[in-house]
């Protein structure tokens, strides 16, 4: 399958939302809808494209909050389960800072398990990656040669373990493990720039 990739970059902390379109059709999958709904929505609508899957990466707000305004009966969304309760509440950021309470969330139609790694979901083929470290819940996403790695793996640098849920000694273990794949990889990380797996294997001080 060959995709189109669009990165939206939404929020306060600037996360980074992916848009993935199947070339040959308008079948799209969005990756963290993490804020600015109506921003996404009109990304998808210049691509000529709908959403048939939303993927979310791990279950911090930043990540989520368009989720609920993006989701239509028609879109699959999918996380890994051990993150699911964060769909229901927050505990790192308080509705009186947002100035609403988006939570509980709507829930999941498909939680991933850690048995789970290949997954077919509206229409495309992708593995699952389980990184447990930033969250109990983190997962990268590969689709071909294209790995989303969320708040686990950022260009030069890796997610914070301070949070709760966070744990460092796993977060380098599944670090070890996107390392050891084979052959090289387009990065498209939950904040900051792009990179690739054989650039952050030789330069990211956590990867070497
Ligand atoms: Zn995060
Ligand atoms: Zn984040």
């Amino acid at each position: 399958m060959d995709y189109i990739v669009k990165r939206v970059v939404v929020g306060k902390l600037e996360t980074n939302c992916y848009i993935i379109k199947d070339k040959a059709s308008r079948a799209a999958v969005v990756i963290d809808p993490g804020d600015d709904a109506i921003l996404i929505k009109s990304v998808l609508l210049e691509m000529d494209a709908a959403a048939s899957v939303i993927l979310l990466t791990h279950g911090h707000f930043d990540h989520i909050l368009a989720l609920d305004e993006l989701r239509t009966p028609k879109t699959t969304v999918c996380m890994h389960g051990a993150d699911a309760d964060m769909l229901v509440s927050s505990d790192l950021l308080s509705p009186s800072v947002l100035g609403y309470n988006p939570w509980p969330f709507g829930a999941p139609d498909v939680l991933f398990g850690d048995g789970d790694r290949h997954a077919r979901q509206g229409g495309f083929d992708f593995e699952v990656i389980h990184t447990p470290g930033h969250t109990e819940g983190s997962v990268c996403y590969l689709f071909g040669d294209l790995l989303f790695t969320g708040d686990t793996l950022f260009c030069g640098g890796v997610g914070r373990t301070d949070f709760r849920g966070g744990d460092a000694e796993k977060l380098r273990r599944s670090l070890a493990l996107l390392k050891r794949m084979p052959g090289d990889y387009a990065v498209y990380p939950g904040h900051d720039r792009e990179t690739t797996l054989s650039e952050e294997r030789l330069h990211n001080p956590y990867l070497r």
